[in-house]
């Protein structure tokens, strides 16, 4: 990817959405409330329905498969990898500098611009399953010391096994959307029956996750050298969780309503040609995994990510957590060969989220319950409050981006607040 690659947009450096980045969304704006998608440049999102409708994408495909003139983005996921590189270098075309189509067409600029801050955005399409991953051994390990046995944190399958469940997909929810508290059955402590309340113990899980582009045929496992082709591209994940009803109920089969009343994820999809000049080399893995999960040109991503609380004594979110995607044991190719490994088909907009992202040091952990030590270290803020896990009225905001030389392929933001 040409660094060099200019817009006649102007994009600051640290901005998340120069040329070389170019996600995909589903927005709607002030003057139009139809769903549609759209790419961002800078701060401006550019209408690619109607970039679509006025011809200017034609020799990729033909307009008439409205593949971005849509609620969705599922049709155009699916589609041939080549056809996505192609409208992809298109549009960077279309929106550099040296290129009059659009920048010297006032009215079309007009009519295809909108300012960031005055669109809503929304769920990119429809997803059809949702898995969590459970892929950092930091996490893994944290939490082992916490729950199980701090000489052997690790259960013995871990380094074995990208272990994962089955979430849920219809509670996951764009940014800028408030989550009700959830209830549910949680036991007092020095009780042993439940009692029926409000979770008292609300976390956040910072994570990320892919969407499928091309699924897999029952029966047919996707092998690991060819899982980069069925991977779109990447978003941040909010895994809401409530510890106090996850550690009652969560005894046999996993966690269930402690995850499933809600799951934010950032709105815009970062592709995987975007993130390409971002690989680095995976953890090293001790064993060697089976063979169906080695892939000798596997790679992890360079990802800063972030969280941040605001509270409703704050002016500005202060950040509690610094992480990195590259932190991750299991990979994306790991995870989803062995997704599918057994016969599992796996669907266009499927979401495969990786597990809590936390580091081995402290301030790198991406969960309350990892940064308090499970509560016995509450954290204290500037305001001088302190928090053990998440109060009414608190709003968390997660972010990731790639640091290039002078310019930066991000995620923007992850933002939810927590009602009574
Ligand atoms: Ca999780």
């Amino acid at each position: 990817m040409p660094t060099t690659l200019k817009s006649f947009i102007s994009v600051s450096p640290d901005s998340h959405f120069p040329i070389q980045n170019l996600p995909y969304g589903i927005f709607s704006s002030k003057n139009n409330s139809t769903k549609r998608a759209g790419t961002i440049i800078g701060d401006q999102v550019l209408d690619l329905a109607l970039i679509e409708q006025r011809g200017l994408l034609k020799q990729c495909y033909d307009p008439s498969l409205a593949l971005f003139d849509s609620t969705s983005l599922n049709a155009f996921v699916e589609q041939p990898r080549a056809l996505q590189k192609q409208v992809r270098e298109t549009l960077q075309k279309l929106l550099s500098a040296d290129n009059a189509v659009l920048r010297d067409d006032e009215a079309l600029r007009q009519a295809a611009f909108h300012a960031y801050a005055d669109v809503t955005m929304h769920m990119p399409g429809k997803i059809g399953d949702y898995t969590d991953f459970y892929s950092s051994i930091d996490h893994a390990r944290n939490t082992g010391v916490l729950f199980r046995d701090k000489d052997n944190p690790l259960l013995p399958n871990y380094r074995h096994i990208p272990v994962g469940y089955h979430g849920r997909a219809s509670s996951v929810i764009p940014t800028n959307r408030s989550i009700k508290r959830p209830h549910g059955q949680v036991v007092p402590k020095d009780a042993t029956d439940p009692i029926f309340s409000p979770s008292k113990a609300l976390d956040f899980e910072l994570e990320m996750a892919f969407f499928i582009g091309k699924g897999n045929e029952l029966g047919e496992p996707i092998t690991i050298d060819k899982t980069y082709e069925h991977i779109f591209g990447l978003v941040v994940l909010n895994d809401w969780s409530a510890r106090d009803i996850q550690k009652w109920e969560y005894v046999p089969l996993g966690p269930f309503l402690s995850k499933s009343f809600a799951t934010s994820i950032s709105p815009w999809i970062v592709t995987l040609e975007a993130l390409e000049p971002f690989h680095v080399t995976p953890r090293a893995q001790e064993p060697t995994p089976l063979s169906y999960l080695q892939f000798n040109k596997d790679f992890s991503l360079d990802i800063q990510l972030e969280v941040a609380i605001k509270t409703t004594k704050m002016i500005k979110p202060e950040v509690i957590c610094r992480s990195n995607f590259s932190y991750l044991y299991w990979t994306m190719a790991q995870q989803l060969a062995h997704h599918t490994v057994a016969g599992c088909n796996t669907q266009p907009m499927d979401l495969i989220a990786s597990g809590t992202i936390s580091g081995p040091e402290v301030g790198s952990f991406g969960s309350l319950l990892e940064i308090t030590f499970g509560g016995a270290q509450p954290l204290t803020l500037s305001t001088g409050e302190t928090r053990v896990y998440i109060q009414d009225g608190d709003e968390i905001i997660m972010t990731a981006f790639c640091q290039g030389d002078g310019y930066r392929v991000g995620f923007g933001e992850v933002r939810g607040k927590i009602v009574g």
